[in-house]
């Protein structure tokens, strides 16, 4: 029981977020920059993107489902005058100004998540389970310093929550 309680004790929101140490970086978006016709969504399999103000500043704006910018991307190319493959996905609050060159941007502020919830890295792990649990969360972001670092889906949680279960068999008896 005390190895259960050591482990679970230890393991912080760091330890079971995606990235883990050595993966690659997550897959996130960046609230300008980002053009319709970029291949990003379609090469990863995500269910959702974290949106950044910057890739240098790692500074969250807030959480797009996948499911949701497909959509709104496709409705766009259809039925939107003047929105092609180089035209950029605008996240931010205020469109940049229009230029000759180039085609109109395309903005999606509204179909994002402003406000995704957060932990910090050091977070324990059975108080990050626990908000899962009470507030039904699909995923959580995990930040340092207000930069974002990772994500935690549900299923993540429960893989997590697996493991520690078969590291220490003894632990269902006492469950
Ligand atoms: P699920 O965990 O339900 O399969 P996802 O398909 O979104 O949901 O995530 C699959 C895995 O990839 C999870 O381990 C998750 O932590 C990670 N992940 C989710 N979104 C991203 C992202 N934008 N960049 C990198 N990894 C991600």
């Amino acid at each position: 029981l005390e190895a259960k309680e050591e482990i679970e004790h230890n393991s912080l929101a760091v330890d079971v977020m995606t990235p883990r140490r050595g993966d690659p970086a997550l897959t996130v978006l960046t609230q300008e920059g980002m053009t319709v016709g970029e291949s990003l969504i379609e090469s990863t399999r995500f269910s959702g993107f974290p949106v950044v103000v910057s890739q240098e500043s790692q500074r969250l704006v807030g959480f797009v489902l996948r499911r949701d910018l497909l959509i709104s991307i496709d409705n766009a190319r259809k039925r939107q005058d003047g929105i092609v493959s180089a035209s950029q996905v605008v996240f931010s609050e205020h469109l940049p100004p229009p230029s000759p060159e180039a085609p109109p941007p395309l903005p999606l502020r509204g179909i994002m998540d402003l406000s995704p919830f957060t932990v910090t890295d050091h977070t324990p792990i059975d108080i990050t389970v626990d908000i899962f649990r009470k507030l039904g969360l699909r995923q959580c972001l995990v930040t340092h310093n207000g930069k974002l670092l990772g994500i935690i889906t549900k299923k993540d949680v429960l893989k997590h929550m697996a493991q520690i279960a078969n590291r220490d068999p003894d632990s269902i008896l006492f469950n």
